[in-house]
């Protein structure tokens, strides 16, 4: 039990930084390898209903705190702010 609480390093899926967390207590998403979004979020940032083939290969992924901070001001307000949003792009590098 008390494993979790070890921190580790890993690598922040949105901005690909690495930083130190505990598993116990990271913010992480479940992301749509074939997309690289949440399953059912498209590119538009529009939600549909995930095909259950989706949900089944995606994965959760640690995001880091400077990056949950920012995905907390992108939804609030709620209109769309592409330029807020640092997308990265997961076929490079
Ligand atoms: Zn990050």
């Amino acid at each position: 039990m008390g494993d979790e609480q070890i921190p580790t390093i890993g690598r922040c899926y949105a901005c690909k930084r690495t930083f130190r967390f505990t598993p116990a207590s990271v913010m992480t998403a479940m992301i749509d390898p074939e997309t690289g979004l949440l399953p059912g979020m498209t590119v538009l940032g529009t939600v549909r209903e995930p095909t259950p083939e989706a949900v089944a290969r995606s994965v959760e992924e640690p995001f880091c705190p400077d990056c949950v901070k920012k995905a907390v001001d992108f939804a609030d307000p709620p209109a769309l702010q592409f330029d807020t949003w640092p997308r990265g792009d997961p076929d490079r590098d």
